[in-house]
Formats: structure tokens, sequence, C-alpha cells
């Protein structure tokens, strides 16, 4: 078990009706705190990485580092590239052994995003990898990647297409969900992601997953929203989790307590989203 390719974490997940939660860990102490959260609620997991944050450790420091952590538990866990535009970097990860990514060439036309997909997905295939796929931007700015708003809506069967004719394992349609932090509660589209899912019989990815409320995810996991993309809140959480303990204990200079407070607030967030999900007792 422990380190496990995408579908066997989402297939079940697609089949059953509960949503995978795909973490976007930052370093060693969120990816700790991540792993003891499934470990504890015995909940499949998928830990992503921003392309920015792979550049910041380096994709081998980060899959040793996973693989390690990763593999001291009995609880079947993924490591997928996020938001990925750069070829280089998608293939790069693929050969040191990463399990996905999502190549995202949603500011790209039909035609060069569909032949690059397509070329990607004949790569992953040779290393037993998998890829997500992505056609219309999702709305907001997720470490560096994209733009204020989301990408044109195309007709979805042009979205089949793409899907169909890529090989992709699973897509992120656009939905109306948006990254960061909502200014206003979000027009979900549940009709594109229930045409989406009858069309092609594919997981979907919910991206923007932050701040959404429990009767959303719900909704969207219903649907086939298998995987569901949680970023925002792990930074807050990560971020909240230094300054309340600094500002509670100004005069404790112990980092393994410090951090150690870290990683069981990431680990607590992470049982929270396992529990609304459905994956807790599913591993
Ligand atoms: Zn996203």
């Amino acid at each position: 078990m422990s380190v496990v390719v995408l579908p066997a974490v989402m297939d079940p997940a697609f089949k059953h009706k509960f949503g995978v939660a795909a973490f976007n860990a930052i370093d060693d102490v969120t990816l700790d705190g991540l792993i003891r959260g499934a470990e504890e609620s015995s909940s499949p997991m998928i830990i992503q990485i921003s392309v920015k944050t792979y550049k910041f450790w380096g994709g081998k420091v980060i899959k040793d580092t996973f693989t390690t952590m990763a593999e001291r538990v009995p609880v079947p866990i993924t490591l997928h590239l996020d938001h990925c535009p750069e070829p280089d970097i998608a293939q790069e990860s693929l050969e040191l052994g990463w399990n996905s990514v999502l190549f995202d060439g949603s500011a790209l036309s039909f035609d060069e995003n569909f032949r690059i997909t397509k070329e990607i997905t004949a790569l992953a295939a040779r290393f037993g990898a998998h890829v997500e796929g992505e056609l219309v931007a999702v709305a907001g700015v997720e470490d560096g990647v994209g733009g204020e708003n989301e990408g044109r809506l195309i007709p979805i069967e042009q979205e089949v297409e793409f899907i169909k004719g890529t090989g992709i394992y699973c897509y992120a349609p656009p939905i109306g969900t948006a990254h960061g932090f909502y200014k206003s509660a979000p027009d979900i589209r549940y009709d594109r992601m229930q045409k989406t899912v009858e069309a092609t019989s594919m997981p979907m990815v919910l991206h923007g997953g932050s701040g959404l409320t429990d009767e959303v995810y719900r909704r969207l996991i219903a649907l086939g929203a298998a995987k569901v993309n949680i970023s925002t809140d792990l930074k807050k959480t990560y971020a909240e989790g230094f300054r309340t303990y600094l500002e509670a204990k100004p005069a404790e200079y112990d980092p393994l307590k410090l951090i150690g407070s870290v990683r069981d607030d990431v680990k607590r967030m992470a049982q929270h989203y396992f529990r609304l999900f459905g994956s807790e007792g599913q591993a």
C-alpha cells in the first residue's frame, strides 16, 4: 500500500461517490501533518504540489521526502503535480517517478492544448503515471499560475472530444469555482459537472475547493467530483498555526514544539475534510 497511482484512490471514490482530498503540501511539516491525518482517519489522500513549490525545493527532494513519509503508513497516498503549464517540468516530474500531473494548457489554443496533453499522456503511460487535463482556466491565481477571470466557456461536446481524444485519466471541468478566497458566493454549474460525467464516465476534479459550503461539496462529489483540491485552506492553517503559537508563547524558543503544533493543526484540518468528503474509513 502507501504510495499508489492516482486511479487507485480515485476509481473507488468515483464508483462509491466519495471525494478524495488533494492537498497542496508546501514542505515536510505539511506533508507529515497531512499523512498522519490520513493514517488516523484511515483515508486515501492525494498530495499535490504547485509548480512554484516544485521549483522551490526541487522535484527529487519532494519525491524522496514524500515517498519516505508515505511508505511509513498503510493508507494509499499518491503524488501529483498541480497546474503545470510547462511541458519540460511535467516531463521531469514523470521521469522522477511522480504518480500524476495536471498539464494546464488552458492558456493555449484548443489544438495546442490537445496536442501537448496527448503527448504528455503518452509519456506518462510509459512511466505508469496518469494525467489530469484542463481546457478552461479556473478563475483566480494559485501560486503564480492563472489569471483573475475564468476562461471562456466552450461547448461540452468540445470538452468531451478533448477528454476522449487525449487519453487523460481525469478532468477539471469549468463549473464556476475559483482559486483563492471567495469574495462572494460562487454560482456553481452543477449541470456542467453532471453532463460531462454522463458523456465520459470519467472521474472529475474540483478546483477552488477551499471555502465552499458543505452542501456544495456534497452535491459535486455525488455528481462525480472524485478529487477535491484544497490549497488555500491549507496555506491559511499553516500561516495561522505559526502566528497563533508564537503570539501565545512569546518566550518559547523550541522549534520542535512550534512546528509540532503547526503539524497538529494541519493534521486536524485534513481530518475535517476526510469526514466531510466521506473518505474517512475508506482506506
Ligand atoms: Zn486548481
